[in-house]
């Protein structure tokens, strides 16, 4: 337990003090912060979003801002309480005006959720939007499985040690409404599993 808490901090710790990111000169300039992930440390579900937005970056909270509010309608939606999971993003500085993140950023910031996932040993990971699918399904022995998210979402795919159900991202929700009951449906099947 103490080494789960203290791996969860040091984690933190080298986050912040990632000078070398492309994204770091930018969350200096405007006074973000990284945001790490938030949560219950023994969740058994994990959620991986994609990048921070404004609002989170302000604050250094995960889906706290008009995509947070989907996420927590849909997880109301099946009777699952945000303090139950922990959420997080693939990226943990916010690139500059909402852009996709790049490979590089990715690659640099990916190990950070490979130690959550290892501490946290969540038995499902729901990922958020096809960035969060395609690195956690490469990364985790299911590049096999992998397809559009279009064909894919909702579906439970076995890991070794955990299961993977890959998610329209909460966001797409806002642009898009016929997603929204998709999302809801496709959270049902997430809901079975824990
Ligand atoms: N979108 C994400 O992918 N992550 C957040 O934390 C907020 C919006």
């Amino acid at each position: 337990m103490v080494e789960k808490e203290e791996g969860l901090k040091k984690i933190k710790e080298d986050v912040l003090n990632l000078k070398d990111s492309p994204l770091y000169a930018d969350r200096v300039k405007n006074k973000y912060f990284p945001v790490v992930g938030e949560g219950n440390h023994s969740a058994e579900v994990m959620f991986v979003g994609e990048a921070p937005g404004e609002n989170e970056a302000k604050t250094g909270r995960p889906f706290c801002g008009r995509a947070g509010k989907v996420l927590d309608e849909l997880l109301e939606s099946v009777g699952i309480k945000r303090e139950d999971v922990y959420v997080t993003n693939i990226v943990k500085d916010r690139p500059p005006g909402n852009r996709d993140p790049l490979p590089d950023e990715i690659a640099l910031y990916a190990p950070f959720l490979d130690r959550q996932i290892e501490l946290i040993k969540p038995k499902v990971i729901a990922t958020l939007g096809r960035f969060s699918m395609q690195y956690v399904m490469n990364r985790y022995g299911l590049d096999f499985e992998l397809d559009s998210i279009s064909k894919i979402h909702g579906q439970v795919f076995s890991a070794d040690k955990f299961k993977v159900v890959p998610l329209y991202h909460p966001a797409s929700a806002i642009y898009n409404q016929k997603l929204l009951p998709i999302l809801k449906e496709d959270f049902k099947v997430l809901k079975t599993l824990i």
